[in-house]
């Protein structure tokens, strides 16, 4: 077992790690304050560092690299803000895996080139009114019809709803009940019946689109099935790529806020005395950077072991719970040790901790990934019906 990133993983890391602190950490404070989703310009400096994609395989337009690569990206442009790592996360862990994963040849020729050449963003719609945790419970119905699926339904909390150009519904297809009427089909923006609601306004992720996907009588081509009913299981599986994702975000946030707090502590005085002497704040200096250190080996390990494929589901819903957890604790001690600074919008830590409390509930939520844990403990599954 080897825990040192390789030289080309460094440079990755360094390098992204420059870009974001150099280039994004003043505009991470504006898109904030302003609620706006950052400029073309971000896409456009991922495309030139070859981070858009770069999972994708390299005959679509990606670089065929395996997922930690990302997951290190990631990690480094979340910790100056989540929205600066949106488009390396949609573009590599986001549904379009599932494109890549499930989609015929002539699905992926069709979409993944607009994914890597920046040109498409692809947002999933699984979440509804009455199924959040309970998804099979979802309602959104794909009848057959003259031209392809007759689509109806409404999606909630859908990330990017609005401003992305396709969507990854997940549906039920005829009459079959439960998990096993369940597929995936792709609807682009514009499709007559496809509206959106009004935009969300969420406690945190500010600049992020998030909105409810409304489809009446929505007919979608036959030729946008990506997985046919009976895949739910495989959208699931595939879906723990976009929870290590998610688990590299609120990491990305935790050592953002980490690194924040200890550079303050070095620099702020009371007393005489640079308040890092003090061993009050040494201590939870201490357990944050445990905290950290820690998710980021079960984050790593994750992402490693299912190299250019999909993490397993264990190993994803450990790495989710605790970086989530550790993001709260971290942001919340970050917050403490600046004081009454920590507490004002012109510093960075009160927006790490508002953002860090979204990814505990986007991609299922901690309850519900315990209840994965422990049924892998005890070798059971636990009906929760
Ligand atoms: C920032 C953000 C981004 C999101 N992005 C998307 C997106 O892009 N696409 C999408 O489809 N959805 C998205 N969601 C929705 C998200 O997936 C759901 O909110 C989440 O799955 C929880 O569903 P719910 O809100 O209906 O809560 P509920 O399912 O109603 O759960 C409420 C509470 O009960 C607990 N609970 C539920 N069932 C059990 C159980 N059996 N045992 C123990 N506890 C239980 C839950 O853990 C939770 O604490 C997003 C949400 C957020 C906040």
């Amino acid at each position: 077992m080897d825990f040192q990133l390789s030289p080309e993983q460094q440079l990755l890391q360094e390098t992204v790690r420059q870009f974001a602190r150099k280039q994004l950490t003043e505009a991470a404070a504006e898109w904030d304050r302003k609620g706006e989703l950052p400029d073309d310009s971000l896409v456009e400096k991922c495309m030139e560092l070859g981070l858009l994609g770069m999972c994708l395989p390299e005959q679509y337009g990606g670089a065929g690299q395996d997922l930690l690569s990302a997951v290190l990206c990631i990690e480094q442009l979340a910790a100056v803000s989540p929205l600066a790592a949106a488009p390396v996360f949609e573009s590599n862990v986001g549904p379009v895996r599932i494109v890549e994963q499930f989609g015929s040849e002539e699905q992926k020729e069709k979409w993944l080139p607009q994914v890597t050449a920046g040109k498409l963003q692809i947002s999933i719609g699984m979440s509804e009114p009455e199924a959040g945790s309970a998804l099979t419970d979802l309602r959104s119905r794909a009848e057959l019809c003259d031209g392809g699926y007759r689509l109806n339904g409404r999606k909630v909390f859908c990330t990017g709803g609005g401003h992305s150009g396709a969507y990854m519904v997940f549906a039920r297809f005829g009459e079959v009940k439960g998990a096993r009427g369940i597929g995936g089909i792709l609807v682009e923006k514009g499709t007559p019946g496809f509206s959106f609601g009004k935009q969300e306004r969420f406690m945190g992720l500010r600049g992020f689109p998030s909105c409810d996907l409304v489809f009446e009588d929505c007919v979608v081509p036959a030729e946008n099935l990506i997985v046919p009913p009976g895949g739910f299981a495989s959208l699931m599986q595939c879906f723990d790529i976009e929870r290590c994702g998610n688990a590299t975000m609120a990491l990305g946030i935790a050592s953002g806020a980490l690194e924040f707090a200890v550079e303050y502590a070095k620099g702020r005085s009371t007393f005489g005395k640079a308040i890092c002497e003090r061993q009050a704040i040494q201590m939870m200096v201490a357990d944050m950077a445990t905290r950290v250190d820690a998710a980021r080996l079960l984050v790593y390990r994750a992402a490693v072991n299912a190299s250019s494929g999909i993490p397993a589901i264990n190993e994803t819903s450990m790495a989710k719970v605790f970086a989530n957890e550790t993001a709260k604790a971290v942001t919340d001690s970050a917050m403490e040790i600046l004081g009454g600074y920590g507490y004002s919008a012109e510093y960075p830590v009160e927006r790490m901790l508002r953002d860090s409390r979204g990814w505990p509930i986007a991609g299922g939520t901690l309850q519900i990934q315990k209840i994965i844990i422990a049924s892998m403990a005890f070798g059971r599954r636990f009906d929760q019906r």
